[in-house]
């Protein structure tokens, strides 16, 4: 087990899906974990409990991070009660699984897609980054996606928003270097959550996605909280301005 023993980390989106299980992945390393839930309280307290056998403290709070204010605040939230920030997972997102032709995608669909996907990533990093300079060390892993780098047809504001994650993190990994930040993505392919879910139940929409994926399967929650946890620990202290792909091999035949 990779330990991340005596480290503070905030999770974005932990109560469910990928984020839940980054969660309890980092509180079996050792480390105290802040995650935010948008409005699923029970589901986040769920998460806090099976997450605090392990002995670390662990705890929620409520923010919606499309809203500056809310970031900012879940940012205090997390140093305030763990005395420093040592990692910073950006993983809250939606997807909508309705296809958007272009001439239909809404400026309010586009708008909503990228305050909530890119927006809040600006938005945490923003707040989480001032601190993480002042103690001279820091992990950012923001969650992108297959989609951000070969494109989703009729899902192109979700395209947009996961392929501007992946520059972002490039342009931070340079620009925080001096300061010992190490700011990295990783890009999940089809994973079997809540926000995959209707497409998943659907024989058809199944068919096409393992179509898609030479392992012939899609991931676990668990397979992207891995790589996350090596992207936040002491295995990666010369990984940074990457995009860490897990998708059973999907982008090498996109
Ligand atoms: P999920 O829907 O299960 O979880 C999304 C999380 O984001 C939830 O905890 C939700 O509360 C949170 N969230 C959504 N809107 C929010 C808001 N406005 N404010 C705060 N939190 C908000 O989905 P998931 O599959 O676990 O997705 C996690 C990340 O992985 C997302 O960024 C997603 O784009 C990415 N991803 C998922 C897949 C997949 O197939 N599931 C594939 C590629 C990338």
């Amino acid at each position: 087990m990779i330990s991340l023993a005596g480290k503070a980390a905030l999770v974005t989106g932990g109560s469910r899906g990928i984020g839940a299980a980054t969660v309890k992945l980092f509180a079996q390393a050792g480390a105290d974990v802040v995650f935010n839930y948008h409005r699923n309280r029970e589901a986040a307290a769920q998460v806090e409990q099976e997450a605090r056998k392990h002995g670390t403290r662990i705890e929620s709070f409520k923010a919606d991070l499309g809203k500056m204010p809310e970031a900012k605040k879940l940012v205090e939230f997390a140093h305030e009660r763990l005395g420093r920030l040592d990692i910073l997972v950006a993983n809250a997102g939606i997807w909508n699984d309705k296809d958007e032709p272009i001439e239909s995608l809404s400026e309010r669909e586009w708008d909503d897609m990228m305050r909530i996907n890119l927006k809040s990533v600006y938005a945490v990093v923003h707040h989480a980054a001032p601190r993480m300079i002042a103690q001279r060390s820091g992990r950012i892993v923001a969650v992108s996606s297959t989609s951000g780098q070969r494109g989703e047809a009729f899902h192109a504001h979700y395209s947009a928003s996961k392929g501007a994650i992946i520059s972002f993190v490039k342009s931070l990994s340079a620009e925080l270097a001096r300061h010992n930040i190490l700011v990295n993505c990783v890009a999940p392919g089809w994973v079997d959550t809540d926000m995959s879910k209707t497409t998943l139940e659907t024989k058809a929409g199944r068919k096409s996605v393992l179509g898609t994926i030479p392992l012939g399967r899609v991931g676990k929650s668990d397979e992207i909280a891995g790589p996350i946890l090596f992207a936040a620990s002491d295995l990666a202290t010369f990984v940074t301005g990457e995009v860490i792909n897990v998708n059973g091999g999907a982008v090498l035949c996109g």
